[in-house]
């Protein structure tokens, strides 16, 4: 009995790794292109963490001319997910970030290197588990779980490291008749790697975002095939990613400890090694304390969490790049305008530690976001998310009309508005143009009553001319406040406030507030426009009326 026997005995089906080595060649790129991939497994809600590890990757493969593809990775199917995949491929489609290769769908893929889902890859890992088998690279362990349980122990007792390695690993040292004797017996069966490394040697390695960093090299002698038939994730990694042609493994650096035994699979099965980027987590600021974010506490950490907020898809990727490459924001300073797909994303500018989630920059950045858009834009994304998530707004906008007249004020200039930062706050902001609900504002008493309704009639009688221009309609406002002994202009008020009672702005403020019951708003001359004259008079006259009481 030989090798060669024994790897014909467990694996009596499977292809010369010629075969998939033919099928999947080099990948016919300009030099320099960046073949990196998203390779999640289904087994929870997609994680912010990870769109933001799918769009460093997108980024890195798009700038380059290379290729982004998405892999799923469902070797351990105790853990999957319902739906677990469709969510993966919605999410990043959600997000404008559907892959040029790999899953499309539950059950689709495109692309010439699938398939893309690991379950339906095991006759390819058996050729690989074979070609080790042969070389005499890996072995057959027949450990039970009462082997692995007393060895836990033992390790533990003697304070020594834990794992299945050197004089731990019992199967290692079987003779081959006896792992064949054992097979042929019917005993159950894992195999595992037989790692040629030494605790006591170091591996050097460069990770694009790392940097240098120094390990002792593995000497675990690894499960790269389940009893299901399945492998681990490192047998998978090593086999897809080579099979694949990625060059460069961009992932969470959780990963970056399990370095030395990924370059050691790659070096075995005779692969030429990928580059390594591991990036650090998105932390988040808890009463002082770093932490990462948490599945469990925060919301915010699921990527759903931004769809049902309607965070626009733009600020979200907006942000995370703000996070990615610390250039980003002087670039964007420097070119306010331009989309973000034009920024020269940087791999080995990300930061070596993990950035700190900043929800208010994110909303902020939503208002820019928001404010550049178009008056249609708004109008359609906002009923979009509506249809969804909020009935009463989908009824609010349904004159659509009247409803891009709303969303068009202060809106298209150079200093838009930007009180919008994500679609949830749509209704909240514009409700009070709608009459329909203006009835349930309580009003808000800023002045005297005598004053306010002495200021609304003079409006209504003297003051108000739809027709006029901007500046008119503001050189009035102005007499009026003349008219009422108020300051003309906010800076005499200043310089002589014991000469009056109030100024121009307190009598725009008292107009503001009957027309729309808030106190701030966007540019009222606009409001006024869209209201139209009737509904602009009644609204005074309801103020008054108010003020009557
Ligand atoms: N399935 C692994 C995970 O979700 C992928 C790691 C990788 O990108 O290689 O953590």
């Amino acid at each position: 009995m030989n090798y060669k026997e024994l790897a014909d005995l467990i694996f009596p089906d499977a292809k010369e790794i010629s075969y998939y080595e033919e099928k999947y060649p080099e990948r016919n790129l300009p030099e320099g292109a960046i073949v990196s991939r998203f390779a999640p497994s289904p087994t929870g809600f997609v994680h912010i963490g990870g769109l933001y590890q799918a769009l460093v990757a997108i980024e890195a493969s798009r700038k380059t001319g290379g290729v982004f593809f998405l892999r799923i990775e469902d070797t351990d199917q105790k853990r999957e997910i319902e739906n677990g995949v469709t969510d993966i491929v919605n999410s990043l489609k959600d997000f404008d970030m559907a892959p040029d290769e790999g899953m499309i769908s539950d059950t689709e893929e495109i692309g010439k290197y699938g398939p893309y889902k690991q379950s339906l890859r095991k006759e390819i890992y058996q050729a690989y588990a074979k070609y080790l088998l042969e070389q005499g690279k890996a072995y057959p362990c027949f450990c039970t779980p009462e082997d692995d349980e007393e060895r836990r122990v033992k390790q533990e007792n003697a304070k020594i490291r834990p794992g299945y390695y050197g004089v731990w690993a019992k199967c290692r040292n079987l003779t081959v008749e006896e792992m064949a004797e054992k097979i042929k017996n019917g005993e159950n069966y894992i195999i595992r790697f037989k790692s040629p490394g030494r605790e006591d040697r170091k591996i050097k390695h460069k990770d694009v975002i790392k940097g240098n960093v120094d390990f002792p090299e593995n000497d675990q002698d690894i499960v790269i095939i389940k009893a299901d038939g399945l492998p681990t994730y490192h047998f998978a990694h090593a086999v897809d990613d080579h099979l694949m042609r990625t060059t460069h493994v961009i992932r969470s650096d959780e990963w970056l400890s399990s370095v030395p035994l990924h370059l050691q699979l790659f070096h075995e099965l005779g692969f030429k090694a990928p580059k390594y980027a591991h990036i650090s987590p998105i932390m988040k600021n808890d009463n002082g304390n770093k932490r990462k974010l948490s599945k469990r506490k925060d919301p915010e950490a699921a990527v759903s969490y931004y769809k049902e907020e309607g965070i626009p898809v733009n600020a979200v990727k907006e942000y995370l790049l703000n996070i990615a490459n610390s250039t980003f924001e002087n670039w964007r300073r420097a070119n306010p305008d331009k989309p973000i797909e034009e920024f020269d994303f940087q791999l080995n500018k990300m930061s070596v530690s993990g950035a700190l989630f900043d929800m208010v920059k994110l909303l902020d950045i939503g208002k820019t976001v928001i404010s550049k858009m178009t008056a249609e834009e708004v109008y359609e994304k906002s009923l979009e998310w509506a249809q969804k998530y909020d009935k009463e707004l989908v009824d609010m906008l349904k004159d659509k009309e009247y409803s891009l007249k709303v969303l068009g004020i202060e809106r298209g200039n150079k200093k838009p508005r930007k009180d919008i930062s994500k679609w949830s706050e749509v209704k909240q902001n514009i409700k009070y143009m709608y009459d329909d609900n203006f009835e349930e504002y309580p009003y808000q008493v800023i002045s005297d009553k005598e004053s306010i309704e002495k200021i609304l009639n003079l409006y209504i009688e003297k003051y108000y001319d739809e027709n006029d221009d901007k500046q008119t309609w503001f050189d009035k406002i102005k007499e009026l406040a003349g008219e009422m002994g108020y300051a003309k202009e906010v800076k005499e008020f200043k310089a002589n406030p014991d000469m009056y009672k109030a100024h121009v702005g307190d009598v725009s403020t008292v107009l503001r507030v009957a027309l729309t019951g808030r106190t701030n708003t966007p540019d009222m001359y606009e409001i006024m426009k869209v209201l139209g004259k009737e509904n602009v008079i009644n609204r005074f006259q309801k103020a008054i009326k108010e003020m009557e009481k």
